[in-house]
């Protein structure tokens, strides 16, 4: 079957289940065109509860799923490839959490988004990228646990005198971006901005001429002078990039930008989902309510 059948059968059947389609920023390219909304995983969240559809399809990871059916509990939320991940959600558990918290008594707990909802079920307070700023510092504690991505607590303790207790997690995807690489290339490109993804390693992050959220990246690259880029985040972000500055070159920073999990869901799967209904994620009572005020906290804290 042809990319441009299946894409039809998905648009058909999206409307015959009454559903949405979701597609993180990371996803593989002929995803993200079918998606109705493409963008970050809370942002994806927050539209989707707004929606009068009926059925979420989430493109994305498990996690993303997760917190589209705490925020919107009475849809259904499919995600089409059950084994899509986040190993870095996976580095901490509710009981390493605890353990955590039990040897800093009555320090708050800041968990980013990226992270389980039984792992938000344990946390005082979620944050993202684009917010995380913004969410430590509305906080009157002078302690805080950030977990689980070391990488973005160390780089929101520049911007507030807090104390930082960092849970050792991190994004094997931005991880892998080297400081040697991103030196060469702006050698050899000294017109291109680097701009860089918060979760890249602290060495990385250094030398960012703008550090920001994939949403950030969007804004930033259409408002700069700059003609020319380089990206440090996931490759799939290059899509809509693209897409929205055809006047503009986008420099990927390294090869090894692919995160291997947003790239399993294929249209296939996202046709299967539909077509079975399965597999669905649901978030059970006891672990939606508690994620769900940690992550209402956060929204509650106002946007510029
Ligand atoms: S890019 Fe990193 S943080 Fe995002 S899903 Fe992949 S491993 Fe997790």
């Amino acid at each position: 079957m042809t990319q441009e059948t299946l894409k039809a059968d998905i648009k058909a059947l999206l409307k015959e289940r009454n559903a949405v389609l979701l597609a993180h920023n990371y996803m593989r390219d002929e995803v993200q065109e079918v998606a109705d909304i493409t963008g970050d995983s809370l942002a994806l969240s927050i539209e989707a509860a707004k929606t009068d559809a009926e059925v979420i399809v989430f493109c994305g990871v498990h996690f993303m799923a997760e917190s589209a059916s705490i925020l919107a509990p009475e849809k259904t939320v499919l995600l089409p490839r059950l084994d899509a991940g986040c190993p870095m959600a996976d580095m901490v558990s509710v009981e390493a959490l605890r353990e955590m918290k039990s040897q800093f008594p009555g320090v708050p707990v800041v968990t980013y988004v990226n992270s389980s909802a039984a792992v938000k079920a344990e946390s005082d307070i979620c944050c993202t990228s684009a917010n995380a700023v913004k969410v430590v510092q509305s906080m009157s504690e002078k302690e805080i646990i950030f977990a689980p991505d070391r990488n973005l607590g160390s780089y929101i303790a520049r911007f507030t005198d807090k104390k930082f207790h960092l849970w050792e997690g991190y994004c094997p995807t931005h991880e892998r971006l080297r400081p040697e690489v991103v030196k060469e290339l702006k050698q050899a490109n000294p017109d291109a901005p680097f701009v860089c993804h918060p979760e890249c390693n602290p060495k990385v992050v250094e030398l960012a001429d703008h550090v920001c959220s994939t949403t950030g990246m969007y804004d930033y690259c259409k408002k700069s002078g700059a003609k020319r880029f380089i990206i440090g985040t996931e490759a799939g972000i290059l899509w809509r990039l693209k897409r929205e500055n055809p006047d503009k070159e986008f420099i990927l920073a390294s090869p090894a930008l692919i995160c291997p999990n947003m790239k399993l869901t294929s249209l296939e799967d996202v046709c299967e989902a539909l077509q079975h209904m399965k597999p669905v994620v649901k978030v059970p009572e006891d672990i939606r309510i508690p994620a769900k005020r940690a992550l209402d906290r956060m929204l509650a804290i106002p946007r510029d």
